[in-house]
């Protein structure tokens, strides 16, 4: 098969990693892809917002099948304008798509089904809004509608906290006003990331993983893309995960066929795991980045099959397998970052680190030059690795950290602290 695959960062270089390891992949083909995506694809220099230009690219190409990684070409109805001409995609349709692209829509459809998510109201006035603020007290949550990069949230410890957020998203502080806002409960447990793998009618788990989205250790600092993930999620135990599937995943799929929008592709559950069970925080409709490059490491079969049946709503008695081994992934990111920082500074040392037993890396943002590797964004690498718990998963992917001589860059050193904790 000929494949496409959308997108340019660590998330991308690892389902390029396990998509070319398929034999079903004949040739790969990445767009815009990266310095390490390079290694595996053929990168080619397109706008992945141009939906013109991708599907006359994978005509051109003869395309098989594209995997789409971000959510912006998603919400924007990539999957739609490819399959419109007739071309496989992996991921959601527009409408679908809804799930990540409107909190509003999302808090409805879970309350019309009774999927357990904190009660809500959406405003579209400061004023009723900040009423109604006023009337539940603090902590409280405020979020825009609409993709807003992980920046859309403010969990909110007082009153006049949540009044500014509330004035911040309408008043255009994110960039444009939010047209909407959703006012939330504030849940208390441990979060944790779950993914399903959708063919429209039917869903199949995938595995747990927890992130880590403060710059700094002990989870300070201000919030980013995320640092680190780990996955299995030692929350998330099979009798949780049973009830992730039965109480949000499955009413979910039934609920958006329901309403005429199937939802295939990948669907991250965004969980707080509260006193009285599983709640949902939000969905996002693509595999989570980083936590995809642990889930490709851990994960035995054959990738390409099961996007292919997702596409083709035949996952009924589809089945994966998984290395019951922990996978751990730290983030190496350019000094600065989640703020201003420099592109351009050279990374070395990375074939050496590359050698350490149970590790592989991928790339986030690179490029090459002249036989080099420039940083080349905020996020730059992911070294990831396997091991038996989550203890020595993180010591190896350290020990490959500590040959790369890369002063311009650091990284959290604490990665997995709690699941650690947990293992004594
Ligand atoms: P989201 O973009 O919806 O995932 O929100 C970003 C982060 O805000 C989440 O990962 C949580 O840490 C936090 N958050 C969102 N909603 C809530 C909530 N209702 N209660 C507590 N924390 C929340």
């Amino acid at each position: 098969m000929n494949i496409l695959i959308l997108g340019s960062g660590g998330r991308e270089h690892a389902l390029a990693w396990k998509i070319g390891a398929s034999p079903l992949t004949e040739k790969l083909y990445c767009a815009p892809g990266n310095a390490g995506i390079a290694r595996e694809a053929e990168c080619i220099a397109l706008d992945i917002g141009d939906h013109a230009a991708v599907v006359a690219f994978a005509r051109e190409k003869r395309i098989d099948l594209v995997a789409v990684g971000p959510e912006v070409p998603l919400c924007a109805g990539i999957v739609d304008d490819l399959e419109g001409a007739g071309i496989k995609a992996f991921g959601p349709t527009k409408w679908a798509a809804r799930l990540e692209g409107s909190k509003g829509f999302t808090k409805d459809l879970c309350k019309a089904n009774a999927i357990p998510t904190a009660a809500y109201q959406r405003f579209k006035h400061a004023r009723e809004a900040k009423d109604y603020v006023r009337t539940h007290g603090a902590p409280i949550v405020v979020k825009a509608d609409g993709l807003a990069a992980g920046k859309g949230v403010v969990v909110a410890e007082t009153v006049p906290e949540a009044e500014a957020a509330i004035d911040m998203m309408l008043g255009g502080g994110l960039g444009k006003p939010a047209w909407e806002i959703v006012v939330e409960d504030c849940l208390t447990g441990e979060e944790a990331s779950f993914f399903a793998l959708c063919d429209g009618d039917t869903a199949i788990p995938l595995v747990s993983a927890q992130d880590h989205k403060r710059v700094f250790d002990g989870d300070k600092g201000p919030n980013t893309g995320g640092m680190g993930a780990y996955s299995p999620a030692p929350v998330i135990t099979p009798a949780m995960e049973r009830r992730v599937m039965d109480e949000i995943v499955l009413p979910t799929i039934a609920a958006l066929k329901a309403l005429g929008a199937p939802y295939k592709g990948v669907l991250f559950v965004g969980l707080m795991i509260t006193a009285q069970g599983p709640q949902l925080i939000e969905f996002n409709v693509r595999f989570g980045d980083p936590e995809c490059q642990v889930l490709m490491l851990r994960l035995k079969s054959d990738l390409v099959p099961a996007l292919l049946a997702a596409c083709d709503g035949q996952l009924k008695n589809f089945d994966l397998r998984w290395h019951a081994d922990t996978a751990l992934t730290v983030v190496m990111a350019t000094k600065g970052y989640p703020g201003a920082y420099g592109k351009g500074s050279a990374i070395e040392g990375l074939d050496a680190a590359a050698e350490v037993a149970g590790v592989q890396i991928f790339h986030a943002g690179t490029v090459a030059d002249n036989g080099r590797i420039l940083a080349n964004g905020g996020r730059v690498l992911n070294i990831c690795a396997l091991g038996r718990n989550v203890r020595e998963a993180q010591a190896r992917a350290y020990q490959a950290v500590d040959r790369i001589r890369w002063p311009q860059g650091f990284c959290r050193r604490d990665i997995g602290w709690r699941a650690v904790a947990r293992e004594g």
